[in-house]
């Protein structure tokens, strides 16, 4: 069995900026801070690493307890549902295709690995309609780090089905999923379909690199993809 993980914003979905518009607007709510996003690059950083950030370098806060971040992400996923809805949602192109045949198939499996927690991640999904095709996934409310959160993912893989896991692929669209497959020690598939070029992701080293999982190739490192060309 080959075990796809797949990342959220910019690898299948692009959410027309509706995580970035609820955090603002939590932050907005509690310490009076506007456009807490600005000069944060949340790409490739898990929810909880981000709301660190900005509290440590927006906000007066001395110590950054766990309450204090617990509530910061629920009224932050009350928000995102309202904000989810908007016109620049968009399933990115061939994310359907690919985990349809990895659904269909029996030799491959698809979960989510994502900085995004739990419940932030399936209400960006909702609307894509792809939730169905993730049995398993391990979110930023599992870890705050990349790594662990990718390592629990193949776990909870493990836990789902009997058979041995031969293969490993972690697909995402910024240079900081790429180092994490690699440093996790499993198999780095880069798509260009997020903020990050062909050229800058390519400058990671991951073993594959695709513009988008439209790419014929990209099917190709699914186990029995012969039965799908
Ligand atoms: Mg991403």
């Amino acid at each position: 069995m080959y075990l796809f993980l797949f990342d959220v914003d910019g690898t299948l979905i692009k959410s027309g900026n509706a995580g970035k518009k609820a955090l603002e607007r939590v932050f907005n709510e509690i310490y009076e801070v506007k456009n807490a996003m600005a000069d944060i690059v949340p790409d490739g950083k898990t929810d909880i690493e981000i709301i660190k950030e900005i509290l440590a370098k927006k906000t007066d806060i001395d110590v950054i307890d766990d309450g204090i971040v617990e509530f910061i992400v629920s009224m932050y996923v009350k928000y995102l549902e309202s904000t989810i809805e908007n016109p620049d949602y968009i399933v990115i192109e061939g994310v359907k295709e690919f985990v349809q045949k990895i659904h269909y198939s029996k030799k491959n499996i698809a979960g989510l690995a994502t900085g995004n927690v739990e419940m932030g991640a399936k209400i960006k999904l909702k609307p894509s309609g792809l939730l169905k095709f993730f049995k398993f996934g391990a979110f930023g409310s599992d870890s705050e780090d990349r790594v662990k959160v990718l390592q629990i993912a193949k776990e909870r893989a493990m836990k789902l089905i009997d058979e041995e896991i031969e293969k490993v692929y972690v697909i995402g669209d910024t240079p900081k999923d790429i180092e994490a497959a690699q440093k996790a020690g499993f198999i780095s598939v880069g798509v260009a379909t997020g903020n990050y070029s062909m050229d800058d992701l390519y400058k990671e080293n991951p073993d594959f690199l695709f513009k988008s999982l439209r790419d014929p190739d990209a099917m190709k490192l699914l186990k029995d993809w012969e039965m799908f060309s």
